[in-house]
């Protein structure tokens, strides 16, 4: 169990910078994820942790110990590789004893820690098949075992689902969860799937072009983004460009100059910075066929209405030509408007975030 202290580190191979100046601390037991689009870094830093690459420069710690050049295998983290990278030909047994062969251990102690993981892991009754012949998940249960069997101090998953298909994937997540909550392990998960993030993280840090953009709790990437690029690639969000305009009490107002309409905020923090745009979550935008009054309510025409099973979506495009998405959890009579009418759409105060472009 381990605290992993990364500070100031940056990678860069030739030309490219991987990751570039990033201060993280990860807490003992904690499950944190790294999140982000192909190419962001991802990867780079969870070998930078793993040791298999030293970073260009800064300092990565476990608990107080320096281990910035330490190599892979004095390190005691178990990885978990996209392609499991396991050895084929070899059975379930074989290929999860290897790293304890490799330690040197007795026999009889390789066979109570393998037997004890493969339980774990649901897997003792396929020790002695080959790996070549298990399906993928099975496969994937047998690259957990092989991490976990060492008694890691950090478990590394660099996107360990992306390869199974979508059912599997919801059912090995849950076990993968079970595992961790089970052995209480310092577990940093690489994904680019916001989903995966959102549903298994105790914190995320959102990546983007090797730079940290933000780190929180699943709750607090979701509802209070730090910029444009956040909002965008957690869930879906509405952006509409806006400009500062002033702030009374309680309340800011934005001026948008698409809809030539002013914009009234009340989320707490006012915002005056160059580029700005505003955010909402589809879920919170209210869709009418009558106008409900108040402030924040912009006409527009239905364009699309489709039921997704747990909820109704409306595309709505307003007369400045925008796009705005609204979804509803009531799936009733009530929510569907008609394809092609004029409706209001209402953006409640206090559900807007203003943030930064980047
Ligand atoms: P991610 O895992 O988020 O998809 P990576 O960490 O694999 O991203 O890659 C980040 C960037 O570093 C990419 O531009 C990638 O091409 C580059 N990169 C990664 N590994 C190497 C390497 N061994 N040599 C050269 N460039 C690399
Ligand atoms: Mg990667």
């Amino acid at each position: 169990m381990s605290v992993v202290n990364l500070s100031a580190i940056t990678k860069r191979f030739g030309e490219v910078t991987a990751v570039r100046n990033l201060d993280l601390v990860i807490q003992e037991g904690e499950f944190f994820t790294f999140l982000g689009p192909s190419g962001c870094g991802k990867t780079t830093t969870l070998r930078m942790i793993a040791g298999f690459y030293y970073p260009t420069e800064g300092k990565v710690k476990f608990n107080d110990k320096d281990m910035t050049t330490v190599p892979p295998e004095k390190r005691n983290t178990g990885m978990v590789f996209q392609n499991y990278a396991l050895f084929p030909h070899m059975t379930v047994f074989e290929n999860v004893a290897f790293g304890l062969k490799v330690r040197k251990l007795a026999k009889f102690d390789i066979e109570m820690k393998v037997e004890d993981v493969l339980e774990k892991v649901r897997l003792s009754d396929y020790s002695t098949r080959q790996v070549s012949q298990l399906s993928g998940g099975q496969q994937q249960r047998v690259a957990l075992a092989r991490a976990l069997v060492i008694e890691p101090d950090i478990l590394l998953l660099d996107e360990p689902l992306s390869n199974l298909d979508a059912r599997l994937r919801d059912e090995m997540r849950n076990e993968i969860l079970r595992l961790q909550r089970e052995y209480k392990i310092t577990t940093i998960y690489v994904t680019h799937d916001q989903v995966e993030a959102l549903s298994m993280s105790d914190r995320i840090a959102v990546f983007n072009f090797g730079e940290c953009q933000q780190v929180g709790t699943p709750t607090e990437i979701y509802n209070k983004p730090v910029n444009d690029f956040v909002a965008e690639f957690i869930g879906e969000t509405n952006l509409i460009d806006v400009n500062y305009v002033e702030s009374l009490d309680h309340q800011d107002i934005y001026f948008s100059e698409v809809l030539n309409k002013n914009i009234y905020v009340r989320s707490g923090v006012s915002l005056d910075s160059e580029e700005m745009v505003l955010s909402i979550r589809p879920e919170s935008v209210r869709v009418s066929s009558s106008s409900q009054g108040g402030t924040n309510s912009l006409l527009g025409r239905v364009e699309l209405v489709q039921f997704t099973g747990a909820s109704v979506h409306t595309t709505v495009q307003l007369d400045a030509g925008i796009r705005i998405l609204s979804t509803d959890l009531n799936t009733g009579p009530e929510t569907y408007v008609k394809e092609g009418s004029k409706v209001y759409v209402q953006l409640p105060e206090d559900q807007i975030r203003i943030v930064p472009k980047v």
